[in-house]
């Protein structure tokens, strides 16, 4: 019998597991993927929105604020890449310019520091790229970047260390309640629990319904991006929005905390939320859309294009509460829930603890998470480590400089990962010009090594992404 079974690990499961793992808890988490951060949470904007956006009084407003104000720190502490590159929203007209202002007003009421709205002469000094036509911003100097799967993982990590219970490639089928507890499936598998947290993403309200009746609906919209080299990275200093519309906070370019460009998302709504793919209308939308911010945005230089899937819901807020009870909705988690998380997950926390569940502190859990990066150490640093372990003198990733220590290192993590790309997401291998076409085959032979797997068993990604085919002149899989 656990205490709590979290059904989902995005970054709002990984959150409220990393605040669960402080307490004397036994929690177990299911995800339904092969790896965490599958879903919404690997593929978005990465931004630390300041919090003018959501409207005041929503829980939105107090979990996106919070969680602005949350990220410096724990970033630091868990070491995950976040740069603190502040946002301006553009204004090309006068419609726009009255926007800003509400945008202001939203801000100042929701609590949101620093923000002011700057002329088109000061926005061009702190911004030299961006289109002459943009005659005034706002500026929100708290908003911030970040690594969003590795702020997941880095959570789900010391939830891990903490005594979590993660169980991957574990899709939830069915849940019933009886005596004061639920029996959570898996299949044929099945799980009892006192309390159960619904962070199952796109996939939220088919869990909400196997418990409840039907509440809410999420109406799923896509996102396509295009991540262009590092040659363009310093195109943008800070994220640059334009103003919203009713499809959302619009296109935007922005750095990555890796020094790429990331320009996108359009928003489409989809019937299918599992169908991630982008489309040449939807990248052609973007495209013309963020050359209006920047016009010397030099597309050719694009490494990848990449989508995104939006849990939005038809309710006005993210829908958090317990339909029965012990079973808590953290649901229809749309923008800006990346920045939320560790709030949401604090939040989860409280409305448990209020509900009956009874919260007390371990002595001494984990709180920290250090990783080496063997790129960003000094030479006598890497001399050093290089004589205690030869493996950090082979690179094997040359574009981001990951040595075979590192991804050694990956292979035995906390969860670790079962496909090329669950390596890519720890030690970030193929994330650079090449994307993993030269070091691929060797991170495949290191990842088959260490898990003690055949190559013909290697994943690209997620269940059934096979790499290799078959032996050479044997029979091919079948
Ligand atoms: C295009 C786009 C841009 C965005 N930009 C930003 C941004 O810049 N800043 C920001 O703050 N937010 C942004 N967001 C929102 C943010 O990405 C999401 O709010 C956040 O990632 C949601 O996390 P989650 O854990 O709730 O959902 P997810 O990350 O989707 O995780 C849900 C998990 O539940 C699992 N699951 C589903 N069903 C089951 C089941 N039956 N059993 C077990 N597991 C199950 C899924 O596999 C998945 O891993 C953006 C989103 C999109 C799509």
């Amino acid at each position: 019998m656990y205490d709590v079974i979290i059904v989902g690990c995005g970054v709002t499961g990984a959150a409220t597991a990393f605040t669960l793992s402080r307490y004397r808890l036994s929690v177990l988490v299911l995800e339904k993927e092969n790896d965490i951060a599958m879903g919404a949470t690997r593929a978005n904007s990465a931004i630390i929105h300041a919090g003018y956006d959501p409207e005041p009084g929503t829980l939105m407003a107090r979990l996106n604020v919070k969680g602005c104000e949350m990220a410096q720190e724990l970033c630091g502490r868990l070491d995950v890449p976040y740069k603190n590159c502040g946002s301006l929203v553009l204004a090309f007209d006068e419609k726009d310019i009255e926007t800003l202002h509400v945008l202001y007003e939203r801000g100042v009421k929701n609590g949101v520091k620093q923000l002011e709205i700057i002329s088109g002469a000061r926005l061009r000094e702190i911004e030299p790229n961006v289109s002459q036509s943009a005659a005034a911003a706002l500026y929100a100097p708290t908003s911030g970047i970040v690594n969003p799967w590795e702020y997941a993982l880095a959570m789900a990590e010391v939830a891990a260390l903490n005594g979590v219970r993660f169980l991957l490639s574990h899709p939830v089928t069915s849940i019933s309640k009886h005596d004061g507890c639920f029996t959570v499936s898996c299949g044929s598998e099945q799980f009892d629990a006192r309390y159960v947290i619904n962070a199952a993403g796109v996939d939220s309200a088919v869990v909400h319904e196997m418990v409840a009746e039907k509440a809410f609906a999420i109406t799923p919209s896509r996102g396509d991006y295009f991540l262009l080299d590092k040659s363009e990275g310093s195109r943008a200093m800070h994220t640059l929005f334009q103003c919203p519309g009713p499809a959302g906070k619009g296109v935007l370019v922005s750095p990555t905390v890796h020094g790429n460009l990331l320009v996108g998302p359009n928003a489409v709504s989809c019937s299918d939320a599992h169908r991630v793919n982008t489309t040449a209308d939807g990248l052609a939308f973007v495209k013309q859309h963020a050359l209006k911010s920047v016009p010397s945005v030099n597309f050719r230089d694009t490494i990848r294009s990449f989508a995104g899937m939006r849990a939005n819901s038809d309710q006005n807020d993210f829908i958090i509460g317990f339909p029965v009870p012990r079973f808590l909705d953290l649901a229809g988690i749309k923008s800006p829930g990346l920045t939320c998380a560790p709030a949401t997950g604090e939040y989860a926390a409280e409305l448990l603890e209020k509900n009956g569940l009874e919260l007390i502190p371990k002595e001494s859990p984990v709180t920290s998470r250090r990783k080496i990066r063997f790129k960003e150490l000094s030479i006598a640093e890497k001399q050093r480590l290089i004589a205690e372990d030869p493996l950090y003198g082979r690179v094997i990733c040359r574009c981001e400089t990951v040595t075979e220590g590192e991804i050694v290192e990956a292979c035995h993590s906390p969860i670790p990962p079962v496909s090329v790309d669950g390596i890519k997401r720890r030690a970030g291998t193929g994330m650079g010009r090449c994307q993993g076409g030269f070091c691929g085959p060797r991170v495949l032979e290191i990842l088959c090594r260490e898990r003690g797997i055949s190559p013909l068993d290697a994943l690209k990604d997620g269940e059934g992404s096979f790499i290799l085919f078959g032996e050479t002149k044997a029979g091919g899989r079948t």
